[in-house]
């Protein structure tokens, strides 16, 4: 175990800290959660480096910084509930966890969606609550959220979220015209007014549904 504690405070220190990531909160859940778990086996060695990583089903688990920059951006407190749409292998949804919030996160891939759901009982995360569907319809009996935050980048901004995003609230969500090239998007509400302001170049999986791609 100590092992891979010095492999997350490497990666913390090496891949967070010199890229600019200061939000003590985000920087603790990431020197805690265990993401050698979040990964396929044969991948264990490789879980702490500086990459995205396969997680089968055509999937991948997002780089480190990536989660913490995502992370960072939505200015999360303890107590928040928040809405995840791409569970894919957990980890994001974990780090969250970890940071307090409530967490609702959506896969619609049924085998990552069982993955995610065991290893949560196995870790015994409490209260972290997974659905199977597809989460560009949100998420309307759980709603409003206070932070909303999407794992795979579609053409747009799905409308049924931006109606599920509280207000104030924050939404981060990858949109892009083109597959697997995104710029990453702020999504702000307050006082009723929306705003988007697009950020970083990114590169996730499709987000496929009925407000995503077919
Ligand atoms: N947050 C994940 C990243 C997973 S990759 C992690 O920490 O590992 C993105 C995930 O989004 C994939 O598992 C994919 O199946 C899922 N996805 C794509 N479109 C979706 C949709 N409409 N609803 C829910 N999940 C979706």
């Amino acid at each position: 175990m100590t092992a891979y504690r010095i492999s997350r405070d490497r990666m913390v220190r090496d891949q967070l800290i010199t890229r600019g990531i200061t939000d003590p909160l985000v920087l603790e859940a990431m020197r805690t959660v265990p993401r050698h778990l979040f990964v396929p086996e044969a991948l264990v060695p490789r879980a702490y480096e500086d990459y995205p990583l396969p997680i089968g089903l055509g999937q991948t688990i997002s780089q480190p910084h990536v989660v913490a920059a995502m992370t960072e951006l939505l200015q999360a407190k303890p107590g928040m509930r928040i809405l995840e749409i791409g569970t894919g292998s957990g980890y994001q949804a974990a780090v969250l966890h970890s940071m307090g919030l409530e967490v609702y996160s959506i896969e619609r891939i049924p085998e990552l969606y069982t993955r995610a759901a065991d290893l949560f009982l196995r870790l015994r995360y409490r209260g972290l609550r997974l659905k199977l569907a597809d989460g560009t319809h949100g998420w309307e009996e759980a709603g409003p959220f206070d932070r909303i935050i999407v794992t795979a980048g579609g053409p747009s901004i799905p409308k049924p979220l931006v109606a599920q995003l509280a207000d104030p609230g924050i939404m981060v969500i990858p949109v892009g015209e083109e597959r697997r090239g995104q710029r990453l998007v702020c999504v702000t509400k307050e006082e009723g007014k929306v705003q988007g302001r697009a950020l970083d170049a990114v590169s996730f999986v499709d987000l496929v549904g009925t407000h995503g791609w077919a």
